[in-house]
C-alpha cells in the first residue's frame, strides 16, 4: 500500500481488530480546537482526544519541541538516560510533591507501575501478606490484566481468566466503607480524584482527607490515579492541588504529552527506593521524543495564565451547558471541574449519550461520553472563547435536532 492509496472507514471493519467502534468520518488534519476530515469538513474538538491535547492540536510550540528532538536523538535505551527526562523529571518533581519519576508510554503502564511498586515496598518492609489493594466501584485505571483487575467495571475484566488477586472495592466517597475493608493487610488504596470514565464524578475533599487519615493509620500507600485529571485539567497542575491531600504516588498521562505518548509515575524517595535497579522498566518509557513534548507541556500549562484561564473556560461552558438545559431539558446538572466536564442526561434521556455525540458529530462537534447517561467535555485548555460559542452552538442545534 503506497502512500497515495485511498482508505476510508470501511477498510477499519477489514483491517482493524474489532475492539473500537470508531465513527464514521476520519479527521486527517487538526489546528487549536478544530478538526478536518477527509472531505475537508471542519469540527469543534470538544473531547480533545478524550482529555489528552491539553494544548489542541497542532501547537506551534509542541510540533517545535517534537521537531527539533527528532532531528537530535529518538531512543538510547534504559542503558543510557537522556537530557529531555532529566529536565521533565526535574520539573515536575519541582512542581508536585514528588522527590522521583518513572516514566512509562500509557496511563495504564504508569499504573501498572504504581500498583506493582506498593506491593513491592510493602513486601520489602512488611512482608508478602502485605499485598492487598483497595480500590473503589465504577473507576477505571487501565486495561492491562492488573489494571483491569484493580478497576471497579467489571465488564473491563470478565472474560480474561483469573482477575489479579488481592484486590477488593468499595463505593467511591463512602468514607465508611474503606474503613470496614482496610487492614494491615492493604499496601495500597488507588482514588480518581474525579472519577473520569465513570462518569465525571467528584471525590469531596473531607473524603480524600479521611482516606489520607486511614491510609496512614494502616501503612497503605495513597496513590491517586490522575491520568486524566492531571496536567492542568482541573485548573490547577494536578487535581490534589485542590484538596491538599498529598498521595505517596501520582499516575500522569493523556494530557502530559499532549497527544505524543508518554506516562509518569511520581513518588517520593521512601518509596522509590523499592524499585530498585531490575525490578521494573519498559523500552520506551522516557524516550526523548516524549520527554521534549511533555516537557514543553508543562512549561505552557503551569502558568497561572493557562492555569486560570481553565477555570474561567469552565465557567462559560457550564453556563453555555445550563442555559441549553434550561430550554430542552435535555441535561439535568452539569458536574466536573476545570475542563473535565459531564452533563448528566436528564430522565427521559437517560442512555442516549452516544446518540447525542453522534448528533453532535452531524453539526460539527466532538463530544465524548462517559457511561451512557454522561456527555463528557475534555477540550483544548487554551480553547478560545469563541470556539467555545460556536461549539455551544452547535451543539444546541444537535440536540434540537433530536428533539424534533
Ligand atoms: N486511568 C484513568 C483515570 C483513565 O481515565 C485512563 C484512560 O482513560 C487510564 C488510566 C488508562 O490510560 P491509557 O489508556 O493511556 O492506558
Amino acid at each position: 500500500m503506497t502512500e497515495s492509496t485511498q482508505v476510508s472507514r470501511s477498510d477499519f471493519d477489514r483491517v482493524m481488530v474489532p475492539n473500537y467502534s470508531p465513527v464514521d468520518m476520519i479527521p486527517v488534519r487538526g489546528a487549536g480546537a478544530r478538526v478536518w476530515d477527509q472531505q475537508g469538513r471542519e469540527y469543534v474538538d470538544l473531547a480533545g482526544g478524550i482529555a489528552v491535547n491539553a494544548l489542541g492540536h497542532a501547537h506551534p510550540a509542541l510540533v517545535e519541541a517534537l521537531t527539533e528532538q527528532a532531528g537530535k536523538l529518538w531512543h538510547v535505551s534504559n542503558v543510557l538516560t537522556n537530557e529531555p527526562a532529566l529536565r521533565l523529571a526535574s520539573k515536575l518533581i519541582a512542581a508536585t510533591f514528588a522527590d522521583k519519576v518513572f516514566f512509562a508510554n500509557s496511563g495504564g503502564e504508569a499504573n501498572e507501575a504504581a500498583f506493582k511498586l506498593a506491593r513491592r515496598r510493602a513486601h520489602d518492609v512488611v512482608g508478602p501478606q502485605k499485598h492487598e489493594i483497595i480500590a473503589c466501584t465504577n473507576s477505571f485505571h487501565g486495561r492491562t490484566l492488573f489494571t483491569v483487575s484493580v478497576g471497579g467495571q467489571p465488564k473491563y475484566s470478565e472474560g480474561f481468566g483469573p482477575a489479579i488477586e488481592g484486590i477488593s472495592h468499595v463505593p467511591y466517597n463512602d468514607i465508611d466503607a474503606l474503613r470496614a475493608t482496610i487492614s494491615e493487610r492493604t499496601c495500597a488504596v488507588v482514588i480518581e480524584p474525579i472519577q473520569g470514565e465513570g462518569g465525571v464524578i467528584l471525590a469531596s475533599d473531607e473524603y480524600l482527607k479521611a482516606v489520607r487519615q486511614l491510609c496512614d493509620e494502616h501503612d497503605a500507600l495513597l496513590i491517586f490515579d490522575e491520568v486524566q485529571t492531571g496536567m492542568g485539567r482541573t485548573g490547577k497542575l494536578f487535581a490534589y492541588m485542590h484538596s491538599g491531600v498529598q498521595p505517596d504516588i501520582l499516575t500522569s498521562a493523556k494530557s502530559l504529552g499532549g497527544g505524543f505518548p508518554i506516562a509518569a509515575m511520581l513518588t517520593t524517595d521512601r518509596i522509590a527506593r523499592h524499585f530498585g535497579v531490575g525490578t521494573h522498566g519498559s523500552t520506551y518509557g522516557g524516550n526523548p521524543l516524549g520527554c521534549a513534548v511533555a516537557e514543553r507541556v508543562l512549561d505552557i500549562v503551569n502558568t497561572s495564565e493557562v492555569l486560570e484561564g481553565v477555570t474561567e473556560r469552565n465557567k462559560l461552558l457550564v453556563d453555555g451547558l445550563m442555559a441549553i438545559a434550561a430550554d430542552l431539558d435535555v441535561f439535568e446538572s452539569v458536574r466536573g471541574r476545570g475542563l473535565l466536564i459531564g452533563a448528566v442526561l436528564s430522565p427521559s434521556w437517560k442512555g442516549q449519550a452516544r446518540q447525542i455525540q453522534e448528533a453532535a458529530q452531524r453539526e460539527g462537534l466532538l463530544v465524548l461520553q462517559a457511561g451512557p447517561d454522561v456527555v463528557r467535555l475534555a477540550p483544548s485548555l487554551i480553547i478560545s472563547t469563541q470556539d467555545i460559542h460556536e461549539a455551544l452552538e452547535r451543539l444546541r442545534t444537535a440536540l434540537s435536532a433530536l428533539v424534533g
